[in-house]
């Protein structure tokens, strides 16, 4: 049987990390085993909508290379995939369970059963509309039909079969085992006549014939209504498999928007109203992926910096961790500048245009400038900041460097490079050996040499290699910014 997965968002809001994660591992398994990823948009919470956010999933995945084989968009043979256009087929899946009493009508109003919350919280109990109380409401079991007819709000809900361990088994976890008390007899089309997560879920991933469930940790609670959803018209299950939490840097508590906000990192994919994504952060798709998929994964071999077609050779479903994966900024900035080395200047330049507008007016100068960058440019964001010290002279002197000189031997070195230049005693492209030569004999560090030589032509201690700046500027801005600081110097 060929794989079909499914990413199935709500379109609530924008993606955040963990949503990206359960699209790539499902996209993975689907291209490893020459399968179909399926995009499904669960939308049937018509309240819980936020404008905007399916075009949002779609940008995301489609920024990343992830492209559905079927859905919404692509189309396909199972569709329509928005729920929200499915539901004469829920309505006509519900009336079945009803006639084989695996599900009844409901008519409490939510008066009565906040009614019943307020009694049971004096008790200290948590409530649950389930078997042990299920006899005490307003519904088709307890009622006769003839009193019903009034009622116009109705509900369908799922009849949990009493005295009957309910088992599940996640790929990941194992078996797990709850009994029937503890699962509520669950909601499945509301009184506006809509399905719920869990009905139309169970359904459509039974209708679009999906082998392998791969979603986040939080929805395995709902996993034993979905088993018995199953049960109840005698389809076999999926394969399930819930993936870790991804907790905050401090590893206590999953990772949130405001995580971010406090720490300065993105976990949107791209812009979200006023948070900037990883793309607009200067991560590359092939960086933000690298990382995201170590996120509750991790290769046998210690290889870790990995392109997609790798990660799909190399990922193996079995090898999906089950504890909470910390997520780790400055490691994801790491991948990142590898898959940024990696890359040829030309590419960048086409792949990446607006990160690179500002950096010089021509191409030919932009494609040097990124080869000159490139090794020490983690963020695409860094080839703006880094290519002004190309360009342009130092507009100050950072002033903690500037005590790390010796003011005296500072001006020494710089007349003598300016001078040796200046009378063609020596060559732009040797400057660097003659003045380590220069300076053996006069007692001058390579360190004492350089670190002036820094200053003077990028202001402060860091910053891009300095043969390839003064080969980048040419022989006439290196001679004017040796001069601007002994000038500044004196
Ligand atoms: N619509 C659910 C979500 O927003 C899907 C969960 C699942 O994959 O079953 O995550």
């Amino acid at each position: 049987m060929s794989v079909r997965v499914r990413f199935a968002p709500s379109p609530t809001g924008p993606l955040h990390i963990g949503g990206l994660r359960t699209a790539l591992y499902n996209y993975i398994l689907a291209k490893k085993h020459k399968g179909t990823f399926i995009l499904r948009i669960e939308d049937t919470d018509k309240k819980r909508e936020v404008e905007k956010s399916e075009k949002y999933i779609l940008d995301a995945l489609s920024w990343l290379g992830i492209k559905p084989n079927e859905g919404p968009f692509s189309g396909g043979p199972y569709g329509p995939y928005r729920q929200s256009e499915r539901n004469n087929i829920y309505k006509a899946y519900a009336k079945r369970l009803i006639d084989s009493k695996s599900a009844y009508y409901a008519y409490d109003s939510e008066s009565d059963l906040n009614k019943a919350r307020e009694n049971l919280k004096k008790t200290g109990g948590a409530f649950k509309y389930n078997s042990a109380n299920r006899l005490l409401f307003n519904n088709s079991l307890t009622l006769d039909s003839k009193k019903v007819k009034g009622i116009k709000e109705k509900v369908i809900r799922l009849k949990i079969p009493e005295n009957k361990k309910i088992n599940v088994d996640d790929q990941i976890r194992g078996r797990i085992t709850v009994s029937p008390e503890e699962v509520e007899d669950k909601v499945l089309i509301k009184a506006d006549g809509m399905p719920t997560y869990h009905f139309a879920n169970v359904i459509d991933d039974y209708l679009m014939k999906i082998t392998h469930v791969i979603r986040g940790e939080e929805w395995l609670p709902s996993l034993p209504i979905h088993k018995i959803l199953y049960d109840a018209y005698g389809w076999n299950t999926p394969k399930f498999m819930h993936l870790p939490l991804i907790l905050n840097t401090a590893g206590k508590g999953k990772l949130s928007k405001r995580d971010g906000e406090k720490e300065g990192y993105p976990i949107f994919p791209l812009r979200w109203k006023d948070s900037l994504g990883f793309k607009e952060t200067g991560f590359l798709p092939e960086g933000l992926i690298n990382y995201i998929v170590l996120l509750g994964w991790s290769p046998e071999s210690d290889k870790e910096i990995l392109n997609i077609r790798e990660i799909v050779e190399l990922f193996k479903e079995d090898k999906i961790h089950k504890g909470g994966a910390r997520f780790d900024f400055e490691k994801a900035v790491w991948l990142n500048q590898k898959h940024i080395q990696k890359k040829a200047p030309e590419k960048l330049l086409k792949k990446f245009p607006e990160f690179f507008k500002n950096i010089a007016d021509n191409e030919k100068l932009k494609v040097s400038l990124i080869a000159l960058i490139q090794e020490r440019a983690a963020l695409l964001t860094d080839f703006e900041k880094e290519s002004f010290l190309f360009t342009n002279s130092p507009a100050k002197y950072d002033i903690n460097s500037l005590s790390r000189l010796d003011e005296k031997k500072s001006l020494q070195i710089l007349k003598y490079l300016h001078d040796s230049l200046n009378n063609k005693k020596f060559v732009l492209d040797n400057w660097k050996s003659e003045m380590m030569g220069w300076g053996k004999q006069e007692g001058f560090s390579a360190k004492e040499i350089m670190q002036t030589i820094r200053m003077a032509l990028v202001g402060s201690l860091k910053g891009p290699d300095l043969v390839s700046i003064s080969s980048f500027i040419g022989k006439d801005a290196f001679l004017k910014r040796l001069n601007s600081f002994i000038g500044f110097l004196k």
